[in-house]
Formats: C-alpha cells, sequence, structure tokens
C-alpha cells in the first residue's frame, strides 16, 4: 500500500498536489482518493469503491471503448478551440459561469467551441453551480442558440436545478448536487434533472453506481474524481457496465496531472478511452510516493474510516 502525491497542471478544487492511496487485492489494483477536506463518514463509500476494485473486481463490459469529452476551462476563444481540436474529441464540455467573467465572455467562448467542433461535435457547458436561478434562464437563452446538449449544475443547491430545469429547454444534468448515494434519489424525487453525472469513488462502487442507475431511471454520465489511471479504470469499468451510454463521459483527466503511475496511463486516443484495467510501474511508483510525513496522515485516516465502515457494515 503506498500514498501517492503528484502535482497538477492548474489548481482544481483550491488544490494544486493531489493525494491518495494505492493498494493491490486478489482482484487488481485500487485507488482511493477523498479529497482532504471530506470527513471520515463521507470517506466510508469511497473505502467501499476501493475494496471492490482491489477484492470484488468488476461487472463484465458490454463495450470496449468509452467516448470521453474534452474540458475548456474558462480561457479565451481562440485558446479555447485549441484545446478542441487538439482533443480529438468529439464532445466538449465548457467551462461557463466563471467568478469575474462575464456571459459575453461565456458566449465569445462557446461559439468558439462549437466553431471548432463543427455541426455534428457535441457541446455541453458547465456551470459548476456559478449561476442564479434567473442568471442560468438567461444565459441559457442565449447560449442555446450554439445547441447544448446539456448545462452542468447551474445553480448549488438541487432545488435551483428544479426551478432552472421547469424553466429552459436545454436538458440540465446534476452533477455537484450527486456527492453521496442519497443524492441522486432526492435530485429524482425534486425532478431536478435531465441527467445524472455518476463517479465512483463518492457512490461507493461500481455496483453501487449501477443499482443508483436504474433506481433512478435517468441517463448516466461517468466522470471522474480527479485520480491517477488507477482509479480511472473503475470509472471505466462503470462506463462499460452500464445498459446504455448515451452521453461521452468525464473521465479524460489524466492529463491534468504533472505525472503517473502506470506507464500507459488512460488517455483518450481519438475521443475514446480504452476498457481496461492499469497495472502500476514500479519506478513511476516511486517516484509518486509521498513523503513518511504526509503517508503517516493518510494511514491515520484510512484506519479511522476502516473502523467506520466495519461499524457501518
Ligand atoms: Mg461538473
Amino acid at each position: 500500500m503506498i500514498t501517492y502525491s503528484l502535482g497538477l497542471k492548474n489548481k482544481f478544487r483550491g488544490i494544486t498536489v493531489r493525494e491518495g492511496m494505492l493498494f493491490e487485492g486478489p482482484a487488481g489494483w485500487a485507488e482511493w482518493s477523498p479529497f482532504l477536506d471530506y470527513d471520515d463518514a463521507t470517506c466510508v463509500a469511497w473505502l467501499r469503491a476501493a475494496r471492490e476494485a482491489a477484492v470484488g473486481g468488476w461487472p463484465v463490459p458490454v463495450r470496449d471503448a468509452i467516448p470521453v469529452n474534452c474540458t475548456v476551462p474558462a480561457v479565451g476563444p481562440e485558446r479555447a478551440a485549441e484545446i478542441v481540436r487538439a482533443s480529438g474529441c468529439r464532445t466538449a464540455k465548457v467551462k461557463v459561469a466563471e467568478p469575474g467573467q462575464t456571459l459575453a465572455d461565456d458566449l465569445e467562448r462557446v461559439e468558439a467551441v462549437r466553431d471548432a467542433l463543427g455541426a455534428d461535435g457535441r457541446l455541453r457547458v458547465d456551470a459548476n453551480g456559478g449561476w442564479s436561478v434567473d442568471e442560468a434562464v438567461r444565459a441559457l437563452k442565449d447560449l442555446s442558440r450554439f445547441r447544448l446538449e446539456y448545462v452542468e449544475q447551474p445553480c448549488a443547491s438541487v432545488e435551483d436545478l428544479a426551478l432552472v430545469r421547469r424553466r429552459t429547454d436545454v436538458l440540465v444534468a446534476a452533477d455537484e448536487s450527486i456527492r453521496r448515494a442519497e443524492d441522486p434519489l432526492r435530485v429524482r424525487e425534486l425532478e431536478a434533472a435531465d441527467i445524472a453525472v455518476l463517479k465512483v469513488q463518492p457512490i461507493g462502487g461500481v455496483r453501487a453506481c449501477l443499482e443508483i442507475a436504474e433506481q433512478i431511471g435517468l441517463p448516466v454520465v461517468v466522470s471522474s474524481a480527479l485520480e491517477t489511471s488507477v482509479g480511472i479504470a473503475a470509472g471505466v469499468a462503470l462506463a462499460a457496465a452500464l445498459p446504455e451510454l448515451p452521453y461521452a463521459c468525464g473521465l479524460a483527466t489524466v492529463a491534468m496531472f504533472t505525472g503517473e503511475v502506470v506507464d500507459e496511463p488512460l488517455l483518450p486516443v481519438d475521443g475514446f478511452l480504452p476498457v481496461k484495467r492499469v497495472v502500476p510501474d514500479p519506478a513511476l511508483l516511486a517516484a509518486a510516493t509521498a513523503s513518511p510525513e504526509r503517508a503517516a496522515v493518510w494511514e491515520t485516516r484510512l484506519a479511522r474510516v476502516e473502523e467506520l465502515k466495519g461499524s457501518a457494515g
């Protein structure tokens, strides 16, 4: 079992270094990497997901390649178009509602992405909860001329998602509103979204996600929790096992790291990820290993969460 520490090319959720644990079980390698601001109780589901990867293994895939989207951050239009062209992906996710920017900035960026993708490319926007209900309705009215596949998390609360959904023709996806296994059911109860973004670790494993997908009856977009290729392989396993996969997944995030632990990282080729398990390379693993101080922090954290998981069953 090792604790890894890898740099990120850009700040994400306020962090520039990603940490987590990697371990091997009879079924293969597993990643446990709950964000450091998450409390122990929240981390139990993340541990269930890691145990499944290491011990239980994953269901049989029904497809052998997973379409993924490229991600366009809150950059200018020229850079946005470059990112899309360089990615090889036929689906782009464009950041909107960035603090300090205006709707005009979003419109320029989205227009540039639509031009770069061409008419048959798919384009979704992600507001990361940055709009009020009125702002979202107004922005979507203007943005919809670029033919949006959907808008991800237009507002922060699930109640506001439900309000936006009733006032726009653009499909709404719930992302940040789904952080724990019980959240998708609330999204469905409030009819707050047309699409559910599911991440394997927070929900508690591939099988737990498959069950939820069946219960909520909404199309699922599988997304990463910014893991190494070891963790991404779990997302790929979910995407590969879902009966229907109508949308490209948000699993092309390995490139956000400055380093890796496997020698063939799960990076997209022509917009697709292969369905496979990965095994860390010993030299890369050694280079990614965290300091003894950080490893001690993670080992203590794991012991606490193991104990909680034991009592939770
Ligand atoms: Mg999102």
